[in-house]
């Protein structure tokens, strides 16, 4: 048996989302976090990823527990896909918990799982491991850093943190508890780079307060306030300032409605009675004594923000003398659609705010001086920079190394799927493992493969064709012409007409003009005739072996790559 410590990131490294990580001792393994992450290729209906669980098979009977560290989703969105293929216990705060049994029953698995509520500065031994819960700020509540006790040394797994010492909700990130760790000697500290780019201190959750304050002061009309539903301090903020200012809030879209009610219920929200409106009720309220508290900060094209600011939600619509507040930061890759969106509210005459022009949002991550008020308290052997994309990690580094004397051996950049090993005396990289990610299609909750995805943007880049090949079961010759359908393919039109290469046949010519159809099917019937008796007899290897013929002849004389289905029928 080993010796030696092996931390491997699943997700979250040189990426934005699905932050998950590995950490093995011996025949021992706990999992920290289960994030999802949100992928590009959207348009062919797939809307989120998580790590491609299948590395874990081999380990199934090591892994102890799941460890959660907070409720966003790029931390907790793949825990229901992950217990399904490894039931283990997890521990986690209890608004996490909350988050989390939410997921669970949306998969139907709340009553199969095990889910240990802890409280700060709880330690739970887990076999070779004891990990310890530390209190950090961040946009959510109820957010923890991890400090791991092993064989070989502490670690520290930051979690997404900030350093605020006046939060909206409950306390301060508990520094005393990192010094704590540091006097005793901290091994490595994996620690949150998401704003590592960012000089200076990340203000506090209060610091948008004042800004929240003037614009319901100017404001004549209705109020929308569009925010992260997962963002509670600034729920608790726009609430406060609402009860301020007598007026009554609305909460629109079901992301905000759900998570509202969960924090309102395990009482992290402070909601006066009556405060709460319903949608219906509003329309008995004056223009003055309403906030409307929607999703949708992204543009997303369902969410409330926008169908009210384009068509209507639930019979909603923005009007005149409506000030809209985008309290929220811009994901990037979202711009185009909130500019959309934001073109579509000035259209409709209302007023808009957004954090460029007052201080309406705060990120929830640690800038630069926060990673130096953490890392000095900590006090670690080495460094390894998580959660971020690859520029963010390597300005992490040059900070630490830069600005916390940190020696260039003792950062350490790691890479989703890499083996960071660390015996106490030495950390090095030892093994790259493929991981790779696995799609979701969230309507269904289902897994989609990535070859799926892969087929997805080939028919949507380079068409389909269908062939119908007749073939005598007995003597294993081609009957009839083999049918061609072709259906978005460059140079093959459809059925009743096609595009020539290179020729001079009009586009508008019937099929049977058609020579390169006509090219195509003697490829086919010659094919066929090649063939041997083995792959005649066998469906599959027939297919198989027309398909790569058909593709050469397609690719050399139209350049395109379609979707390639043959169907052999037998008489
Ligand atoms: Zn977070």
């Amino acid at each position: 048996m080993s010796t030696v410590l092996e931390i491997i990131p699943l997700g979250g490294i040189g990426e934005f989302g699905m932050n998950c990580m590995a950490v093995r001792y011996g025949d021992e393994m706990l999992i920290l976090d289960a994030g999802m992450g949100f992928p590009e290729e959207s348009a062919y209906g797939v809307d989120v990823s998580i790590p491609n669980f299948s590395f874990l098979d081999e380990y199934k009977d090591d892994i102890t527990a799941i460890v959660l560290t907070h409720g966003h989703e790029d931390h907790l969105g793949a825990l229901p896909y992950l217990l399904k293929r490894f039931n283990v216990p997890v521990y986690c705060s209890h608004f996490t918990a909350g988050l989390a049994e939410s997921k669970l029953e949306e998969h139907d698995l709340l009553g199969d799982v095990l889910l240990h509520r802890v409280e700060p500065r709880d330690i739970v031994d887990l076999g070779s491991f004891s990990v310890e819960f530390i209190r950090v700020s961040h946009s959510l509540v109820d957010c923890f850093s991890l400090a791991i006790k092993t064989p070989v040394g502490t670690i520290i797994h930051t979690g997404d943190y900030k350093v605020d010492e006046t939060p909206v909700i409950g306390e301060p990130i508990d520094l005393r508890s990192f010094r704590r760790y540091g006097q005793d000697g901290v091994l490595a500290l994996l620690s949150d780079s998401t704003n590592a780019t960012v000089p200076g201190r990340t203000p506090s959750e209060r610091a948008v307060i004042p800004a929240f304050e003037e614009i319901f002061a100017e404001a004549k009309g209705r109020i929308i306030v569009a925010a992260f539903a997962s963002s509670i301090h600034r729920l608790q903020i726009v609430l406060d300032v609402a009860q301020q200012f007598n007026r009554r809030v609305c909460v629109l879209g079901r992301s905000m409605q759900k998570n509202v009610d969960i924090a309102d219920r395990l009482g992290y929200l402070d909601i006066h009675d009556g405060l709460l409106v319903s949608l219906n009720q509003t329309k008995e309220m004056s223009d003055d004594e309403i906030v409307f508290l929607v999703t949708g900060s992204q543009g997303e094209s369902r969410a409330a923000l926008s169908q009210m600011a384009m068509q209507s939600y639930k019979g909603l619509m923005i009007e005149e003398g409506d000030t809209v507040v985008l309290s929220a930061r811009i994901i990037p890759g979202n711009e185009r659609l909130i500019s959309r969106m934001i073109g579509f509210i000035y259209k409709r005459g209302a007023n808009i705010i957004e954090e460029k022009r007052r201080l309406v949002h705060v990120s929830g991550h640690a800038s630069q001086e926060d990673i130096r008020i953490l890392t000095e308290a900590v006090r670690p052997k080495y460094v390894v920079p998580i959660h971020g994309e690859y520029r963010m990690l390597f300005r992490h580094k040059e900070f630490v190394k830069n600005h916390l004397g940190y020696a260039e051996k003792n950062i350490i950049l790691i890479e989703n799927g890499d083996v960071l090993e660390l015996d106490g005396e030495r950390a090095a990289v030892v093994d790259k493992r493929e991981i790779g990610r696995t799609f979701i299609d969230e309507t269904g909750f289902e897994e989609i493969d990535s070859e799926t995805v892969r087929q997805r943007k080939q028919l949507a880049y380079e068409g389909t064709v269908t062939v119908v090949v007749s073939i005598d079961e007995e003597t294993g010759e081609i009957l009839d012409e083999p049918q061609i359908v072709a259906r978005g393919v460059r140079g093959l039109t459809s059925t009743n007409g096609f595009t020539p290469i290179g020729g001079t046949v009009s586009v508008t010519a019937p099929v049977s003009n058609n020579y390169l159809l006509a090219d195509a099917r003697r490829v086919i019937t010659a094919a066929v005739a090649g063939a041997s008796r083995q792959t005649l007899a066998e469906e599959s290897l027939l297919k198989e072996h027309l398909r790569v013929e058909l593709k050469r002849f397609i690719q050399k004389r139209t350049g395109a790559k379609p979707v390639i289905t043959f169907v052999i029928v037998r008489t």
